[in-house]
């Protein structure tokens, strides 16, 4: 069994409750350990963008990171996510953050997810949750990586919002 952290984000409709369907539908393929808060959060690419809801839960999973990720993508097509590209708007979004320890540097899975250190929507609820994890490449907590950070985009905490 390994422990995985993934990230949820959404940005199109009702991103709480997309968000909140993202992690019933990863309830039944994998063992959700915890979620963390739900926070508004300012786009990062795209100024023009909506603002998205972000999350992100640890898991216990038997399944290896490339099936893991094969069910991530099954779930987003479920739930409508179509292709506006690298940035664009989505319904929903699953990254996964940590895979264990795992380095893995492939043409379509890259774990720990890149640039993880450079954003707050994602080390804000990381840290909230999983504060000791270690980034195996740099080598640094999720709460250092979180003091070291210079992202100043708007991450605002929403009041709990998880209900199963
Ligand atoms: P992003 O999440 O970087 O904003 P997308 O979700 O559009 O962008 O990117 C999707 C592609 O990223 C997937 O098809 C997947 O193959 C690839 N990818 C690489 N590493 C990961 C990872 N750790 N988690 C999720 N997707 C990943
Ligand atoms: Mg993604």
């Amino acid at each position: 069994m390994t422990t995985a952290l993934i990230g949820i984000g959404s940005n199109v409709g009702e991103r709480v409750k997309n968000c909140q369907s993202a992690i019933a539908l990863l309830k039944d393929k994998v063992t959700i350990l915890k979620i963390s808060s739900f926070y508004e959060t300012e786009p990062w690419h795209n100024t023009k963008e909506d603002y998205f809801v972000n999350c992100v839960v640890e898991v216990v999973t038997l399944l290896d990171p490339r099936r893991l990720l094969d069910i991530l993508k099954v779930i987003e097509q479920k739930m409508g996510r179509v292709d506006t590209g690298k940035w664009g708007p989505r319904v929903i979004d699953l990254d996964i953050l940590f895979y264990g320890d795992e380095i893995i540097e492939e043409s379509d899975l890259t774990i720990p997810h890149p640039f993880l250190d450079k954003r707050a929507f994602v080390l804000v609820p990381l840290s909230e949750i999983a504060p000791d994890i270690l980034h195996p490449v740099i080598k640094k907590t999720a709460t250092k990586m979180l003091s070291e950070l210079k992202d100043t985009s708007s991450v605002k905490k929403l009041k709990d919002t998880f209900e199963d």
